[in-house]
């Protein structure tokens, strides 16, 4: 019995985890950033990664993995989630977000949500503890209320960089949107995408990250994905559903990730995608010159990437 025991214990924590994480895709060439900024952004998907990285070592799930990754990058002023979010139209920031787990198919979302810190435990709390998947505006953020998860004025939003992008209406060559995607030891996919939507977007417009099956997409039959780009285009093509769907046909990540890609590119649009399988196989693709990303798993430390390899 206690061999038994001990061979279960050994064989499930010899099993294997990793976790991927996006922050954008755009048409940044190197000149556009200084060496300082560059190496900011580098360690917030560092930090990223080892933090959802911690959870799946300890026999943590890909569910909390992707959720305290996308937070780490949500709190950080650089990207476009949460604090640093884009500012629309009216000068406000108005943020979506979604979460899926791979093993129930039970997914979570938010959008046009304005004071809630973290967009992404929100678009988690709508799975989990209701019966429904997307809920907006005031409605969400009453329900962020009510399980208490901070909310904060519209001005903790706003950074510097944000303000004078408005003030001067030009637009970033990045998209900044965060996204994770991560597979545990137990072979559970989970996947999570936050952002402020499009710099200038119409008030009240909606992309794809809430969107289950456009922005984010998790089945345990096919693996995980987080999408970025203009999400018109993801919605359009069902972009994250799309993925699944090739993976499941026998497609590699990266063949499924190029085929979506294409199309999203014939139609006009740009981005990329982060996708993981149960077995750790995994892509991060994108049409674009440049996208923020980075590795790590059970057997490799985090490693990062800005610009597209060759
Ligand atoms: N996909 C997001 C949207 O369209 C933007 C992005 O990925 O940067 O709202």
């Amino acid at each position: 019995m206690r061999w038994i025991g001990l061979f279960a214990f050994s064989f499930l924590f010899a099993q294997e985890w990793m976790i991927i994480v996006h922050g954008g895709a755009g048409n940044l060439r190197p000149e556009h950033l200084t060496p300082t900024l560059q190496a900011t952004v580098e360690s917030a998907l560092k930090e990223a990664l080892e933090k959802g990285g911690a959870i799946l070592a300890q026999g943590g799930s890909a569910l909390d993995a992707v959720t305290e990754a996308v937070c780490v990058l949500e709190d950080h002023p650089f990207f476009n989630a949460g604090k640093g979010a884009v500012l629309n139209e009216n000068g406000e920031v108005e943020m979506d977000a979604s979460i899926m787990e791979g093993r129930t198919l039970r997914a979570g979302a938010v959008a046009s949500v304005q004071h809630v810190k973290n967009p992404i435990r929100l678009a988690r709390i709508v799975m989990e503890k209701t019966p429904h998947v997307l809920m907006v505006g005031q409605g969400a953020e009453e329900l962020a209320l009510k399980y208490n998860l901070p909310l904060k004025e519209q001005h903790y939003f706003y950074t510097p960089e944000r303000l004078k992008q408005y003030q001067q209406r030009f637009s970033s060559l990045n998209t900044e949107t965060v996204g994770a995607v991560a597979v545990d030891r137990y072979g559970n996919v989970a996947a999570a995408t936050s952002t402020g939507g499009l710099f200038l977007k119409m008030n009240g417009r909606v992309g794809d990250s809430p969107i289950i099956g456009a922005g984010t997409y998790a089945d345990n039959q096919c693996g995980a994905i987080s999408a970025t780009g203009h999400g018109e285009y993801f919605i359009r093509t069902a972009a994250a559903f799309f993925v699944c769907m090739l993976l499941k046909q026998g497609l590699s990540p990266e063949q499924a990730a190029d085929s979506v890609l294409n199309t999203i590119k014939h139609l006009g649009g740009e981005g990329g995608f982060i996708v993981i399988t149960p077995k750790k196989h995994y892509a991060m693709r994108m049409n674009t010159s440049a996208m923020f990303r980075g590795i790590m798993s059970s057997t490799t430390p985090p490693k990062v990437w800005i610009f597209k390899e060759k």
